[in-house]
């Protein structure tokens, strides 16, 4: 059922073995003629990348799963990264408010990806728009406009690079849309909001109990009621699945997802972070792939 993206992949990498020389606006400073851009996580680091090829100069802050994103604290280092950046990528709902400090006195171009999703001032928002095929669609436009106006000469070159990413995120929106068709809206159990956008769009329907993954997300103990009825409803049975964040997992988590283990049901992780040596389309396709592998479909 889901298609093999790795031809895709392939076909995005050659893309970007393809650039000339660079320009950069005269008040910015030259990386080797790239464009010098600064992204508040690697995922959007790696998106950047992945439209601007050898035309973008890239610099991540946060780009290790040792990291907690909700935790991080600026550095001189990253101050001076955004001193010279000609674009800014943040994630913005509150998830990286760091950055809003470093972009003071700033001149860079600033694409804040939660804002591409429409529900972005409601109240509880899911600040986890990554995991959003369509909310990211509308990013990746956003990226390849704000690069193709910082050097127009790479023009084709970043239409190229965000056709090749709007495509795996179309395929990844099919496969979300063929799980759900499929496991008709299973129970999942979800620790942490991170997976919230992939487990909505495969209509799977979450039964952990209120309050559970905001105090998880949060850094707060959960309540002992609430971690007595998150325990019963995985010993209830029907949960066909927990989905948790392999980046943040507190005692209670570890509770939910070994009782979830003795009872035979599959957890899968999902990250706030790319792995090494991996591209966001590889990392969004396999996320999908395990939470189908998870549910059956
Ligand atoms: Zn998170």
């Amino acid at each position: 059922m889901i298609k093999p993206l790795a031809a895709l992949a392939l076909a995005a990498a050659s893309l970007l073995a393809l650039a000339g020389c660079a320009a950069t606006p005269a008040d910015q400073p030259a990386q080797d003629g790239r464009i010098p851009v600064v992204a508040t996580t690697n995922v959007y680091g790696s998106i950047v990348a992945e439209i601007g090829g050898d035309r973008v100069h890239v610099t991540s802050i946060i780009d290790s799963l040792a990291k907690d994103p909700h935790e991080y604290e600026a550095t001189a280092r990253d101050r001076l990264a955004v001193r010279g950046a000609a674009l800014v990528i943040e994630n913005g709902g509150g998830y990286d408010p760091f950055m809003t400090d470093l972009l003071d006195g700033s001149k860079a171009e600033v694409i804040t990806a939660s804002d591409a999703h429409p529900g972005h001032d409601a109240e509880g928002f899911n600040e986890h728009v990554w995991f959003d095929p369509t909310t990211m669609i509308t990013v990746v436009g956003e990226v390849q406009r704000a690069l193709t106006t910082i050097d127009p000469e790479g023009r084709a070159q970043f239409a190229q690079g965000a056709a090749a990413l709007t495509t795996a995120l179309t395929t990844a929106g099919q496969d979300l849309a063929a799980i759900k068709a499929e496991a008709r809206g299973a129970d999942v159990f979800i620790t942490e909001p991170v997976p919230g956008y992939l487990a909505a769009a495969a209509g799977l329907v979450d039964t952990a109990p209120e309050g559970f993954s905001s105090a998880v997300e949060e850094g707060h103990d959960v309540a002992p009621a609430t971690l007595l009825a998150a325990l019963k409803v995985i010993r209830d049975g029907g949960v066909t699945a927990v989905l948790a964040n392999g980046q943040a997992a507190g005692s209670e988590t570890q509770r939910v997802e070994q009782e979830a283990k003795a009872a035979g049901i599959p957890v899968v992780t999902f990250t706030e972070i790319l792995p090494k040596d991996t591209t966001y389309a590889e990392w969004m396709h396999a996320a999908i792939a395990s939470l189908a592998a998870a549910v059956g479909a």
